[in-house]
């Protein structure tokens, strides 16, 4: 049946066309989580299906080399598939792998990272083998996140909808109940969606830029049991806050209700400007012995239970004993620098996010931790800059540099800055394998060598995994 398509070839050279229906064994998983088939070298990239699944799908989209097809139905289903908990599993972005078995999950995360080191990074696949420490997984892979993020929009038929975005669109799947939030986050939810209704406020239109409400962004300290209710708006003058105030206080935990004013016609989820309506405008949460004070604006780890497992194997990778200068770059609101700090003689850490630089000296008061140096700014500039500021002469040598970047990675002046600095060990903490290994690249052609690798999972049925990598300078060994 392959050897048919071979000689299909159309006008464009594709030898596929669309709409049309194909049989195909998947043998993979993409990077989003979505399953991967071959027909004769052609690739095809299926939502909803996991390897050893053999299907019937139809083509949506055709390119020379790959394409895209729709599932129709599974001829013999994988032995890695299970039945998702989720009606809305197969179209929502959030939990693309939720039909294939937990442990099966953990090995594909754990291959994904490996690939890209080897692919990507230059590692050699044996050495790797030898290094790599086993995934950490978690014990519930479900109502982990401590932080919902909803956008709002309206249906067909009028109705409001709220829930994730499906893969790759910015089609809204309705959602009533979320299997991997919290099970506050999912009744705060079903009271905000009653208060638009009622309240005659607009969900907010993407394509017009019309309309009040934006996104539900909900918090919940794991635990203190503290929560936060943010609501992301396009004015400042929403209708009946005070329904909605009266409404969320009975929730048990109740600390604070906020408005986001994001007027922009952007992607972007959040704007500047916080006004609240009711209590604090942060929450409080607990990772192992220190306390964190956390504003809306703020990045905090979404899932309490294995970010202390992922801090833990960072401590232990940095190799502490009391007497290092530690850098944290991209420190967020203090977590790591604050984590590590009982074992290090000085730590800096830096962020470029203003109210996250606040909330991270905050918590180094309210810890009463003393030899934490914290500034706002680009770590790209200021590790270079601090090198050279005699204010910060007693940071400027430092023994290991910590780094947990945003998906896309470390910037390059930081990478030069690194190797310049020359610190004894790097601690990579990341949540994307494919940049984390564009810059291991770097800092191995640098002089550093990897020591251990492991990766960790935080984000149960979706696509993602963070990983933790030790890099030491190769000729101190
Ligand atoms: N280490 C923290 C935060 C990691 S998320 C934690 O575990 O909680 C990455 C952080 O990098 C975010 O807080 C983001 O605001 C920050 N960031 C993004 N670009 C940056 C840059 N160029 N310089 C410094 N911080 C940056």
């Amino acid at each position: 049946m392959a050897k048919v398509h071979y000689n299909k070839k159309g006008s464009s050279g594709c030898p596929f066309s669309k709409n049309e229906e194909i049989k195909i064994n998947i043998d993979d998983i993409g990077a989003n989580g979505e399953g991967i088939g071959h027909i004769d070298g052609y690739t095809f990239f299926i939502n909803g299906v996991v390897p050893g699944d053999y299907i019937r799908a139809k083509v949506i989209k055709a390119n020379k080399n790959y394409g895209y097809a729709k599932l129709i139905n599974i001829i013999s289903p994988s032995e890695y598939r299970t039945e998702p908990v989720c009606k809305n599993a197969d179209k929502c972005g959030g939990c693309t792998l939720q039909h294939l078995k937990y442990e099966k999950q953990l090995e594909y995360k754990e291959s994904k990272v490996k690939n890209c080191l080897v692919r990507i990074g230059g590692i050699d696949r044996d050495y790797l083998d030898s290094i790599m420490q086993p995934v950490i997984g978690m014990d519930n892979p479900y109502n982990y996140r401590n932080k919902a993020q909803f956008p709002v929009g309206t249906g067909r038929n009028g109705e409001v909808l709220i829930g994730f975005f499906a893969g790759r669109t910015h089609n809204i799947i309705n959602t009533s109940f979320c299997y991997i939030q919290s099970e506050i986050s999912n009744h705060i939810i079903g009271i905000i969606r009653e208060w638009i209704i009622k309240s005659r406020n607009k969900p907010y239109n993407e394509l017009t830029g019309e309309g009040d409400i934006r996104h539900i962004i909900i918090r919940n300290g794991h635990t203190t049991g503290q929560v936060m209710v943010c609501l992301v708006v396009t004015h400042k003058n929403i209708r009946n806050t005070e329904l909605l105030i009266e409404k969320l206080v009975n929730v048990s935990g109740m600390t604070g209700i906020c408005l986001n004013i994001n007027s922009e016609k952007t992607n972007r989820i959040m704007g500047t400007e916080i006004i609240t309506l009711y209590g604090k405008n942060y929450i409080e949460d607990r990772i192992g012995d220190i306390l964190f004070r956390i504003s809306p604006l703020s990045f905090y780890q979404v899932n309490p239970v294995q970010t202390q497992k992922l801090y833990n194997t960072a401590l232990d990778y940095a190799e502490l004993t009391g007497k290092e200068i530690v850098w944290d770059m991209y420190c967020g609101i203090g977590t790591i620098s604050l984590f590590v700090a009982g074992r290090a003689k000085a730590v800096l850490g830096v962020e470029i996010v203003p109210q996250a630089i606040e909330d991270a000296k905050k918590n180094a008061e309210i810890n009463g931790i003393h030899n934490v140096t914290f500034i706002c700014g680009a770590a790209e500039e200021l590790a270079e800059s601090i090198c050279l500021d005699e204010e910060y002469s007693y940071l400027a040598k430092p023994d290991v540099i910590i780094v947990d970047p945003p998906r896309k990675g470390c910037d390059t002046k930081l990478l030069d800055t690194i190797l310049k600095v020359n610190p004894e060990r790097i601690v990579y903490v990341s949540c994307d394998p494919a940049t984390l290994a564009r810059d291991i690249k770097i800092l191995t052609e640098g002089g550093y060598k990897i020591r251990k690798v492991r990766a960790c999972d935080m984000f149960g049925m979706s696509g993602h995994v963070e990983t933790v990598c030790l890099l030491s300078n190769s000729i101190l060994r």
